[in-house]
Parts: structure tokens; C-alpha cells; sequence
């Protein structure tokens, strides 16, 4: 008789166990061990799993072997997980209030990549990569030109099929970047300083948070320690918050380190992806992406950067799992007990916090690389300009001034505003009725578009539709209010006619190459103006930027959350890093209708970011805020409006009995729209202290909540969200 063995599997599933699988000895290979996958069928259908447990003949009977279905076979050509994979997902599973297989899910994407195709593609480039480079041979002049050339075709060869170093390279790019970023790495005294008090924080098995100004040299001295860890072997993961912003830091990255190499973030092809697993499994690597780079199946890591560690983009907040890549890092870091170093000018309170308590080692790099001061502050006041007559359009004949200013000394100039569109809400004039979208609770923006006709655009659910001009209501004419990136750019063009000036925001950066285009023109000189939003300052480095203004920085403020001063500063600070970055100092101006808000004074640097960092914390602590405490929000989805009201009142009435002493419910309440895409939302949000029952009173959440679902059948969606953004 045919012996059969049993196993355990993980599935790419929210599934909160692990099921039984049979196979016999000719179905599979004779050794399957942890790691492996394996296809089986689950509720119907078809999934590729992951093997956790082996022999488990005995709980298997437990089962009763005759409801354990057999696997469909081997998944081939797939690679086999790690065990420092399987239980980074556990790690973050129980931490974030999911489970593995929801984590396996994101690390893996389902989808057919035939390991054959990738091989293909791959070796297509590099054909295409090795013509090139030939041309380039027979036409270059200098011998050191055509030697480079040379070794790097041989290097090609060399690589015959193997995947990964062809990503999105280009040589044209390396030689600019060459020029531009010094080659070798000589760190300054007060970096060196930085340098080995790291190392001593990383002697301590620590994670080193540093905080430096915009300037100070934080990325030279990733460079220097990725340099020495790649040295001794061991491989480099550089985390960011968004990579299509992150071109400038691609190029300088390939300058020291040409071969290892390789950019990944989560917008990538399942193919794309594949090629990246394959590179990172046969050769030494620096693997540059976003939070779900994390979940790569890392080897042999020595070091982990998480550069602007408080960016909010490094949350997951939809789909499950809803984690933060700085903190799956920190664990990820742990299991292969590399260093880790977290970086920004302005830290987030959770990172100093852990300084404060010791889990951390914090250190400082005060000043600019360039030696520029800091740049200068002003902050207009929008609404005694408008009663000066002080105001053209949204900007103050103040900042008007400035800019003229500036630009006849040929700066160049940021104008930033938070809104994209030409105008972010219309009213009918004859009834005062404001176009909403049938299927979010939120206010329609107007776009206008280049060749075509004006549309209406929902920015949370992305609906878009015909703008006829007139109410839906009444008939009467629409009046745009406010004014977004496009009108700002329109007003722009009319105020400095000479000025060259582009946009920047997610609406003109549809296509990364047109974006890429729009920034090298601005950091290479050839536009004197850019307007746009945040993106506008994200880790680009324009040496000629000499005035950073914001427009409508009301809009930064306004959020009704216990962080929105955090974040609005940290915003802030970053904008105000942008301007001045070479030796000359620049200029940081800020309109807005409340002047007096104390979020200004931090940024005028009346007050030193220690002093806003203790301010900040010492009023979370007060309300018994994070970092003090931890948050964990259920969050209720459901068409239904009056079900969604009763089940998130009655949820929140159950939960004080599952919880531990010191916890606080709060709510159900509405978020600022608390209708997306015909979905009605209430938050629960709970306070959980940081004390030794922290974990069950977690696991009391989830336990609860999914009784409930069940109980009640409910069939709108809750979600956990674990430290939310
Ligand atoms: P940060 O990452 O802190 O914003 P960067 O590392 O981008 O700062 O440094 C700002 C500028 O100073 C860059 O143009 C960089 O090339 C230059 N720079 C910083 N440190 C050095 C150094 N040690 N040697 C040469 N140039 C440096
Ligand atoms: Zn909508």
C-alpha cells in the first residue's frame, strides 16, 4: 500500500489555520520540507500554499484521516520560502492583527509568472542592452570611455541569463549621474562624528535613528555603511516611501554600487517581481523600494536604511495586511539580526519616543553639508492682506514680490498648494448647491484638461464625469472655489509672464516618464517655477531652488486628528528643507488665514525640534496619545447606512467588556468622509496601554470582532487597522 505522509500548509488566504494536506511518496519529491510550495485545492479552488508543518501524521488522525484531501501536485518552477519569511509573517500577523496567509499573500502576489517567460524577457534586454553598448563602443572616443564599456559587456555576458541587474538601467543616466554625485565617499568631521556614534548605537544592537537637516549628508552616510556592509558580504535593503520620487536617489546609488543594485516597489510587474527574487537569491545586492520590499525573500541582510522613516506612505492602510514597512523592518532586521538605521529631518514622535525609553539610540547631525544657514521664514497672513487689498488671486502681493525678486536673480522657485485640480469644489451661484459625488460623501473637483473637454473628478473613489458648467440641481452657472495646482499655475503664468513654468502633481505625473522629464528640466535649470503638491519636495535635491512658498497652508492644518499638528509640521519642515540646499540661503514663505497657530512658531524656529518634539509628546502623554498608548481602530464598511450605525454602536458596547483595565473606546464616530464608493464608514477607535496585557488585550479585539461577524452575520466589512496614519 501506497504510504501517505501529511503536512500542514499556509494559504495566500485570511484564514486563521493552517489545513491538512495528504500526498504519497510519488506525488512529491521524496523530502518536502518546511518551506515548500505545494498546490492544493481549498474551498473549491486552486492555491498555491506554503508547507509550515511536516509529518504531522498524528494530529492529522486527530482530524480524521479521511477528510484530509490530497495536494494537486508541486508547484514548480516556484522558489521555496525561507523560514526567516515564514516568520516574518507571523510576526507581523500577530502584531497587526492578521494572518500569515493574508501576509504570504502580499509577499507573493498571485498570478501566473512562467519562470520561462521572465528568463526570456530577461535575456532580451540584455540583448538590447549589449547592441547598445556596442554602438557606443565603436563610437567612443577615449580609451578609459571604450575600456569601461568594455568590462561592463563583459560583465553582461558574463551574467548570461542571470535576472535582475538589466532593471531599468540606463548608461546615459550613470554618466550624468557620475558627474553630479561625488564618486568617492569622504564623509565630513560632524558626519564621521554621526558616523561612529551609529556604530556604537549598532554595537548595542540597536536601531540608530538619525535626525538630520534636509542637507546634512544623511544619504552620504547610508552610502558609507551600505558601501562597508556589502564589503563584508552581506546584503543592503534601502527603504523609501515612494520610488517614483526617488529617481535622483537611484542614480546616486548607482554610482558606488553599479552591480548590486536593484529597485523594487510595489507597483512592479508580477514579472518584474520575479526578476527581483531571482536577483537578490544569486548575487550580493542593495535592494531600493518601497514598505513591500520588506516582504522580498531576503538572505544574508546586514543592513536595513528606512529613509524619511516618519512618511506616512510606509502604512499599508488597505488591503489586510495594514502594516507599517518601518516597524516590519525593525522586525525583518531582528530576524537576521542585521543593524538598522532609520533616518528624517523631522522623526516621527514613535521613533524619538523609543529613543527617550532607550529602545533606540538617537543622533543628530546639525549642521548643512553645504554650510548654508538656514533659510529665512515668512508667514503671511492671507486674511489681513485681503483687507489691505493685499491679494491678487491667491497670492499676496507680498510673495508676488519675492518671487519677481527672486527670479530676477535667477532662483528658481517652488510654489506648493495641497490640492490638485483647477479648483477643488464649484457652487451653482443661483442656489448655493455644492456638486458631490453620488457615491462618496465628498464635494467633486473641477479639472481642466489640456485638449478636451473640463471634467468633474472625485478624489476618493476616482469617479469621473462630464462638467456641463451648469447646477445639477437648479440649472444656474457652477463657480469654481478655491483654487488648486492648476489654477495656481494658471495665475502663475499671468502674474510672471516670463517665467518658465511647469506642474507637479499626481494628476500631470501620470506617466513616470513625463514626470521624470518635468523634474530633470527643474533641477537642471531649464523652468523657473514649479508649482505642485507635496510630490514637489519629496528627496529631490534642486541645487537652484532658492524660494519655497505655500499656498493655502490652511489645508495642511485642518485635519481634526491628535496628529495633524505633527504631521503638518513635519510637512512643513520638509518643504522648508527644500529651498537653500547649496551654499546660498534661501527663502521659505507661508501664506495663510491663521498666522498665530503654533504650528508656525516651530517652523519659524522660535522653538528648536527637541523643544517641539517635547512639546508634542508631552501633550500626547497628557490625552494618553501614542506613543504612550497603542491604537488600534476598527473600522466598519457597509452600503447600508442605519445597519452600519446599529452594528459599529453595538461593537463598541461589547468591546469594553473583552478589554483589560486602563483601555478607552472610543466612539463609533464618522471620519471627515465617511462615505467612499457607496460604502458607509464608522471608526471604533481604542486605546490600549503599553503594559504586559497589551498583547491580549489585542488578541481580545480581534477575537471579539470576529465573533461578531459570525454571530451576527454580518456582511459588511470591518477591518483592524494596528497604529493607524
Ligand atoms: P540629506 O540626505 O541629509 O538630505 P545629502 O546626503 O543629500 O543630504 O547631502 C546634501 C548634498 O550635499 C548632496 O548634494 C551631497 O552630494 C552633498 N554631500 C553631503 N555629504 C557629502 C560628502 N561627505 N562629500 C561630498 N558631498 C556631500
Ligand atoms: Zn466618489
Amino acid at each position: 500500500m501506497r504510504r501517505l505522509r501529511y503536512i500542514q500548509v499556509l494559504l495566500p488566504l485570511r484564514l486563521k489555520w493552517e489545513p491538512f494536506y495528504s500526498y504519497s511518496e510519488e506525488q512529491l519529491p521524496d523530502s518536502i520540507s518546511v518551506g515548500d510550495r505545494v498546490r492544493v485545492e481549498f474551498a473549491g479552488k486552486e492555491y498555491v500554499s506554503v508547507v509550515t508543518v511536516v509529518d504531522v501524521e498524528e494530529e492529522a488522525g486527530a482530524v480524521g484521516y479521511d477528510r484530509i484531501k490530497p495536494v494537486i501536485g508541486p508547484a514548480e518552477g516556484l522558489d521555496r520560502i525561507s523560514k526567516e519569511e515564514i516568520d516574518l509573517w507571523r510576526m507581523v500577523a500577530e502584531y497587526y492583527l492578521c494572518t500569515p496567509g493574508e501576509v504570504y499573500k502580499a509577499a507573493y502576489p498571485a498570478g501566473k509568472v512562467e519562470e520561462e517567460e521572465v528568463k526570456a524577457r530577461i535575456n532580451d534586454r540584455l540583448q538590447e542592452r549589449i547592441a547598445k553598448l556596442d554602438e557606443k563602443i565603436a563610437k567612443a572616443r577615449r580609451e578609459d570611455t571604450r575600456a569601461r564599456y568594455l568590462a561592463l559587456r563583459d560583465e553582461l555576458l558574463r551574467q548570461g541569463h542571470c535576472p535582475g541587474a538589466v532593471l531599468s538601467r540606463s548608461e546615459a543616466r550613470m554618466d550624468a549621474a557620475t558627474d553630479r554625485w561625488p564618486a568617492a565617499i569622504e564623509l565630513s568631521d560632524s558626519q564621521s562624528e554621526a558616523y561612529s556614534k551609529i556604530k556604537e548605537v549598532f554595537n548595542d544592537r540597536k536601531p540608530a535613528l538619525l535626525r538630520g537637516v534636509t542637507g546634512s549628508g544623511k544619504t552620504e552616510i547610508y552610502l558609507k555603511l551600505a558601501a562597508e556592509t556589502l564589503s563584508s558580504g552581506k546584503n543592503v535593503l534601502f527603504m523609501v516611501p515612494e520610488i517614483a520620487l526617488s529617481r535622483q536617489l537611484e542614480d546616486r546609488i548607482r554610482v558606488h554600487f553599479p552591480e548590486e543594485l536593484i529597485v523594487f516597489h510595489s507597483a512592479e510587474t508580477l514579472a518584474r517581481r520575479a526578476d527581483a527574487a531571482a536577483f537578490i537569491k544569486n548575487k550580493p545586492y542593495l535592494a531600493l523600494g518601497t514598505r513591500s520590499s520588506v516582504f522580498l525573500p531576503h538572505k544574508n541582510l546586514g543592513l536595513i536604511i528606512v529613509d524619511e522613516e516618519n512618511d506616512s506612505s510606509f502604512k499599508q492602510d488597505n488591503p489586510s495586511p495594514r502594516y507599517n514597512g518601518r516597524e516590519t523592518a525593525i522586525m525583518l532586521a531582528g530576524l537576521f539580526g542585521a543593524n538598522i538605521i532609520l533616518g528624517s529631518a523631522t522623526p516621527s514622535l514613535d521613533s524619538l519616543y523609543n529613543c527617550e525609553v532607550g529602545r533606540f539610540g538617537l543622533i543628530d547631525l546639525k549642521t548643512r553639508y553645504f554650510q548654508a544657514a538656514d533659510s529665512d521664514v515668512e508667514i503671511i497672513d492671507t486674511i489681513a492682506e485681503r483687507k489691505k487689498n493685499g491679494m491678487v488671486g491667491s497670492f499676496s502681493r507680498k510673495l508676488i514680490d519675492r518671487i519677481k525678486n527672486c527670479l530676477q536673480e535667477g532662483g528658481q522657485v517652488a510654489i506648493l498648494r495641497e490640492r490638485r485640480s483647477y479648483s477643488p469644489l464649484l457652487q451653482c451661484e443661483e442656489c448655493g448647491t455644492i456638486p458631490k459625488c453620488p457615491r462618496c460623501d465628498a464635494a467633486l473637483s473641477l479639472h481642466l484638461r489640456e485638449n478636451g473637454p473640463s471634467k468633474l473628478v472625485c478624489h476618493y473613489c476616482g469617479r469621473v464625469s462630464e462638467y456641463s458648467g451648469k447646477c445639477p440641481k437648479c440649472g444656474g452657472a457652477l463657480k469654481p472655489l478655491g483654487a488648486g495646482t492648476q489654477k495656481i499655475e494658471e495665475e502663475a503664468a499671468s502674474l510672471f509672464p516670463n517665467a518658465r513654468i511647469e506642474r507637479l502633481d499626481s494628476d500631470s505625473a501620470k506617466s513616470r516618464k513625463r514626470e521624470s522629464e518635468v523634474i530633470r528640466r527643474f533641477a537642471e535649470g531649464e523652468t523657473d517655477i514649479l508649482v505642485g503638491t507635496r510630490i514637489v519636495a519629496k528627496g529631490f535635491d534642486f541645487s537652484g531652488l532658492s524660494l519655497v512658498a505655500v499656498i493655502q497652508s490652511d489645508s495642511l492644518l485642518g485635519q481634526q486628528d491628535y496628529r495633524a499638528d505633527e504631521r503638518a509640521l513635519q510637512l512643513l519642515e520638509q518643504f522648508r528643507g527644500r529651498c537653500g540646499r547649496r551654499a546660498q540661503k534661501g527663502l521659505f514663505v507661508v501664506q495663510t488665514s491663521q498666522p498665530e497657530h503654533p504650528v508656525y512658531e516651530s517652523v519659524r524656529g522660535a522653538s528648536d525640534p527637541d523643544q517641539s518634539a517635547r512639546k508634542f509628546l508631552s501633550e500626547r502623554k497628557l490625552f494618553g496619545y501614542p506613543p504612550f498608548s497603542r491604537v488600534v481602530n476598527v473600522v466598519l464598511k457597509d452600503r447600508n447606512l442605519s445597519r452600519v450605525e446599529l452594528m459599529s454602536r453595538y461593537l463598541s458596547g461589547e468591546l469594553p467588556g473583552v478589554l483589560g483595565q486602563g483601555c478607552k473606546v472610543i466612539g463609533p464616530y464618522s471620519p471627515a468622509v465617511d462615505r467612499i464608493g457607496g460604502e458607509n464608514i464608522r471608526i471604533i477607535r481604542i486605546l490600549l496601554p503599553k503594559d504586559i496585557h497589551l498583547k491580549s488585550n489585542k488578541a481580545a479585539i480581534s477575537g471579539l470582532s470576529e465573533r461578531f461577524e459570525k454571530e451576527k452575520k454580518y456582511i459588511g466589512h470591518i477591518a483592524l487597522d494596528v497604529d493607524p496614519v
